[in-house]
C-alpha cells in the first residue's frame, strides 16, 4: 500500500519546519510532528548571523521577522582584555548572498513563523505529538510510532523519516548514528533579558575564562548571555545572579549600563556538546542539531539548521525525483555539509575554551583595530561569512600586518 506521506519529519523548529516546508514546496507529501505546541520558547539564545538571514530571505520569511519589530543588527563590536589593556574591534560582516545584517528574533516568534510557513506550503503539522519509536522493516525505517497529548497512539508511514529533533535526538539514538569530530562541552552559559539596556548593535566581551554578549531583540529588550568554562558550571550555578553580575563587573563600563537596566525574565542556562553525526541511513536522515551541533559561542546553530534543511531537501529531491541512488544523494549531503562546516566548527570549539589570546592573536588584534577592512574581516569570521582558515591564514595575516605597518 502506498504511504500517505513521502516524508515524516520529527521536530518542527528551525531544522524541522524548514525542511518540511522546502520539501512540500517541491510537491512532496510531508507530515511534521512535534511534542511542543507553537508559539513556544526554546532553550537557546537566538542571534542569527548573515548566512541565516540570507536563508530566511530565500525562504520568503525575512519580511515577517522584520515586520514583527525585530531590530536589525548592523554593527558588531568585539571587546578584548589584552595583556596591555582593553582593545575593541568594530565592524560589519562581509555579505552573505548580499546580506550583512543580523537579527535576533525571539524563538517564540521565529519558530512560529517557520511552522506557519510549513503549514502554508501544505505540510501537515501535528503539534503536541511525541515521537517514541521507529517502525523498521527489513532493516529499513518505514515509519514512526508516538502518542498525542491524550496518550492515544499515533502510527504513520513514509518513504523517509527525518529526525529534526534537536540535540537530544531520539531518532539519532535509535538508529545509532555514528558520531565524529566530537568535542566535550566547553562552556556553560546563562542568559536573561533586560529592558532599558540599549546596545550599539551586537557587543561581545572576551576575557580569559569569561565572555559575554549583549544582543538587541524584540520588544526593546536586550539579551545578555554570560559564558564560563563548562568545568566551572557548578560554581556558576551555586549563585547564578551573583556570578552573572560579578562577571559583568570585569568590564565596569558595561556593568554600569546594566545598573540602570531591569531584568525582566528568569535566567536560563545550558551547554552544548560538539559533534557531527552521520546524517543518513536506510529510510532515515538527520538535520539540524540532531545531525550536527557546535558550541553556541559563534551563534551558528540556526543558520546551520537552515543550510542543512536546504542541503537535505536537495538530496531527497535528487533521489525521489531524479532517481539518483539514495546512497549517492545522501553521501553528497553529508560531504557538502562537512566540507562547509568543519573550519568554523574547529574555530568555534577553540573559542569556546575561553582561553586568553595567544601572543600572535594579540598582535593581530592590535593591528586590526586600526584598519576598517581588517575589522570587517574579523567580525565576518564570527558571522560565518569568511572562513577562519582564510582570515587567520598566513597570507592574510602577513598582508594585514604589512598594511598597518607592524
Ligand atoms: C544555550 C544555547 C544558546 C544558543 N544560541 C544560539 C544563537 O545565539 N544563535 C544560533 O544560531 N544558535 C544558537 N543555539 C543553537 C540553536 O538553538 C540550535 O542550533 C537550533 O535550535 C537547532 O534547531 P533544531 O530545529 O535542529 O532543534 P531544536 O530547536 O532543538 O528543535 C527540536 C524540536 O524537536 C522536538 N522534539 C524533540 N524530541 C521529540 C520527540 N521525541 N517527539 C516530538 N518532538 C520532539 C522538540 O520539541 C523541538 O521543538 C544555541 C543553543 C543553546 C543550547
Amino acid at each position: 500500500m502506498r504511504s500517505k506521506y513521502d516524508v515524516i519529519v520529527v521536530g518542527a523548529r528551525c531544522a524541522g519546519s524548514t525542511t518540511a516546508m522546502l520539501l512540500a514546496r517541491r510537491g512532496y507529501r510531508v507530515l511534521a510532528v512535534d511534542r511542543a505546541t507553537f508559539p513556544s520558547d526554546a532553550l537557546s539564545t537566538h542571534m542569527i548571523n548573515a548566512p541565516g538571514v540570507a536563508a530566511l530571505r530565500r525562504f520568503g520569511l525575512l519580511d515577517a521577522v522584520i515586520a514583527a519589530g525585530t531590530p536589525a543588527i548592523d554593527k558588531f563590536t568585539f571587546n578584548f582584555a589584552l595583556t596591555d589593556g582593553p582593545v575593541s574591534l568594530s565592524g560589519r560582516p562581509l555579505p552573505s548572498d548580499g546580506i550583512r545584517t543580523g537579527y535576533a528574533p525571539r524563538r517564540t516568534l521565529l519558530d512560529k513563523i517557520l511552522v506557519d510557513a510549513a503549514a502554508s506550503a501544505g505540510v501537515q503539522i501535528r503539534e503536541g505529538c511525541t515521537f517514541d519509536e521507529l517502525i523498521v522493516e527489513d532493516d529499513v525505517v518505514v515509519g514512526i510510532r508516538g502518542h498525542d497529548r491524550d496518550g492515544v497512539t499515533v502510527e504513520e508511514r513514509a518513504r523517509l523519516v527525518i529526525g529534526a529533533d534537536g540535540r537530544s535526538s531520539r531518532v539519532a539514538k535509535l538508529v545509532e548514528a555514528e558520531e565524529y569530530h566530537t568535542r566535550p562541552r566547553l562552556q556553560y552559559q546563562y542568559f536573561t533579558y533586560w529592558s532599558g539596556l540599549p546596545t550599539d548593535g551586537f557587543e561581545i566581551y572576551s576575557l580569559p575564562s569569561r565572555c559575554w554578549a549583549a544582543i538587541p531583540t524584540n520588544d526593546d529588550l536586550t539579551l545578555v548571555v554570560v559564558c564560563w568554562p563548562n568545568a566551572e558550571r557548578l560554581a556558576f550555578r551555586a549563585d547564578i545572579e551573583g556570578n552573572y553580575r560579578a562577571t559583568l563587573e570585569l568590564w565596569p563600563e558595561f556593568a554600569r549600563r546594566v545598573d540602570h537596566a531591569t531584568r525582566v525574565e528568569p535566567f536560563s542556562g545550558a551547554a552544548c556538546a560538539n559533534y557531527f553525526r552521520k546524517p543518513y541511513g536506510p529510510g532515515w536522515a538527520l538535520v539540524g542539531d540532531a545531525a550536527y551541533s557546535r558550541d553556541p559561542i559563534t551563534a551558528q546553530g540556526i543558520s546551520d539548521a537552515f543550510e542543512g534543511a536546504e542541503l537535505l531537501t536537495t538530496a531527497v529531491h535528487s533521489h525521489l525525483n531524479d532517481n539518483l541512488p539514495y546512497e549517492v544523494a545522501m553521501a553528497d549531503y553529508q560531504r557538502i555539509r562537512d566540507q562547509r562546516r568543519l573550519p568554523l566548527y574547529e574555530h568555534t570549539t577553540q573559542l569556546a575554551r575561553l582561553e586568553a589570546p595567544s601572543p600572535e592573536l594579540e598582535q593581530l588584534l592590535l593591528a586590526a583595530r586600526t584598519d576598517q577592512a581588517a575589522m570587517d574581516g574579523f567580525v565576518s569570521v564570527g558571522a560565518g561569512t569568511i572562513s577562519p582558515t582564510e582570515y587567520f591564514g598566513p597570507g592574510n595575516v602577513t598582508e594585514l600586518l604589512e598594511r598597518v605597518g607592524r
